[in-house]
């Protein structure tokens, strides 16, 4: 049910024009472009369309300009990076509606093996109103026109969740749409995990809130075999079992919500782990990232947490106690740093995690790491190249975990 048709059932497409939207939605600061990843993830499909003799045609938002052409939000920064990696010299025109006279003439002119990349999708307030507003079906079919509403590809992972005219109004008026390398193996490796998981299957959850990821623990209630909580979220169900948690940020709207999971949890026999011992801070600069300088850090003796401080991190028993858990999973998703891991003093719980799920990984488990944060995580602790799938995709990763259908990859055919 999530075996999509790939670049690879493309036939004949030498000469052809083909839209293919990217997630280009890159970091930068001042221009300069901060990480590559998402340039680099979206190589693959690129180079085997140019390898197919087909003309290219890339197009991505980037931050969210709604609808006003902002420069500090052009794609011109991805066109050196992307011409270096492709070996090709890409065709861009800073054009403020995207799809103006001067890029239709550059769609229409394009040779067979050269690469054209359109300016922002963004850049034009329809991009977002699809299925909303009549003028984005306007704006769709404009884009559609570009490859001759012939053939595109759906390589934007990372935007899979929301339905736009790039990714989903835009596969209406195009004759054949499928998947690119990227948007395939995202859906290899979670769809794997949620739909076939090799047992005994891991879920790691935590992060700043339970609210966030409720539907995720719903969902996963159904497929796993142990569940562990950590985060600030770990709060909000100890204190539903009536433990103290002093200052640590709890959802106290959620406290039923969290007695109900943990209920159903034990009705399903799912285990559910939540933290032993903690490490307290009384004050924590969230803004500046950092401790105060008369701030008090310390370790908790048992699972309770004293008035005045708040739970940053798990403590030293709680991550002994995950350990066993991780070394003997075969299949691990993980959402939702284990504390506040961009304050080095508070990183520990979720940098041993990592090591640990990378060392089951090493001994044969597959592991997937979705959500932005978490992502920052893995690669903090120095082990995203060990991890089976670092998800591309924040918001559309979780969807997925949600069980949610992602329009863009509904709109997809299967092969
Ligand atoms: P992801 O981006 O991976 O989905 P989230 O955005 O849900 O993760 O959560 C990450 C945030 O949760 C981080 O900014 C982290 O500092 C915060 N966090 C984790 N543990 C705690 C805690 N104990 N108290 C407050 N914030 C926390
Ligand atoms: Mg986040």
């Amino acid at each position: 049910m999530l075996n999509k048709k790939t670049v690879d059932d493309l036939k004949d497409i030498s000469g052809k024009k083909v839209l293919v939207r990217c997630d280009f939605n890159v970091p930068l600061k001042q221009g300069v472009i901060q990480n590559f990843k998402r340039i680099d993830g979206a190589l693959p499909t690129i180079k085997k369309l140019l390898e197919k003799g087909a003309k290219v045609i890339l197009c991505s938002h980037l931050g969210k300009p709604k609808g006003q052409p902002l420069p500090e939000m052009s794609l011109a920064p991805v066109v050196q990076a992307l011409s270096e990696r492709l070996g090709v010299t890409v065709k861009f025109v800073d054009d403020p509606k995207v799809t103006g006279e001067e890029t239709k003439k550059i769609a229409s002119g394009l040779k067979d093996g050269e690469v054209f990349l359109l300016q922002n999708t963004r850049y034009r307030i329809e991009e977002t109103k699809y299925g909303k507003e009549e003028s984005a079906e306007v704006y769709a079919k404009e884009l559609a026109s570009l490859c001759d509403n012939q053939i595109f590809v759906n390589d934007a992972f990372g935007t899979a969740h929301r339905a736009h005219c790039s990714n989903v109004g835009v596969t209406k008026y195009t004759k054949e749409n499928v998947a690119g390398y990227l948007v395939e193996k995202e859906l290899k490796f979670l769809g794997d995990a949620l739909n076939k998981p090799v047992k005994p299957f891991l879920a790691i959850l935590g992060g700043a809130k339970v609210s966030d990821k409720i539907n995720v623990i719903e969902n996963l209630l159904n497929k796993v075999d142990s569940i562990i909580i950590g985060g600030a979220m770990a709060y909000t169900f100890l204190k539903a079992q009536g433990i103290e948690t002093g200052k640590s940020l709890v959802e106290e709207d959620k406290l039923d919500l969290a007695k109900d999971l943990l209920k159903k949890a034990n009705e399903k026999g799912v285990k559910f782990l939540l933290p032993l011992d903690h490490v307290i801070a009384d004050k924590v600069d969230f803004a500046n990232k950092t401790v105060p300088a008369d701030g008090i850090v310390k370790n908790t003796q048992s699972t309770s947490i004293e008035a005045d401080f708040m739970g940053v991190d798990v403590g030293p028993k709680t991550i002994a106690e995950f350990s066993d858990v991780v070394k003997n999973a075969k299949t691990i998703v993980w959402n939702g740093p284990l504390g506040i891991f961009e304050i080095d003093q508070f990183s520990k719980g979720t940098v041993e995690i990592a090591k640990l799920v990378a060392q089951a990984t090493d001994n044969g488990a597959i592991s997937v790491v979705g959500g932005g944060d978490s992502v920052s995580a893995v690669k903090k602790a120095g082990v995203d190249k060990r991890i089976s799938h670092v998800s591309t995709g924040g918001g559309a990763s979780l969807e997925f975990l949600e069980g949610k259908e992602l329009p863009g990859i509904a709109v997809l055919p299967e092969k």
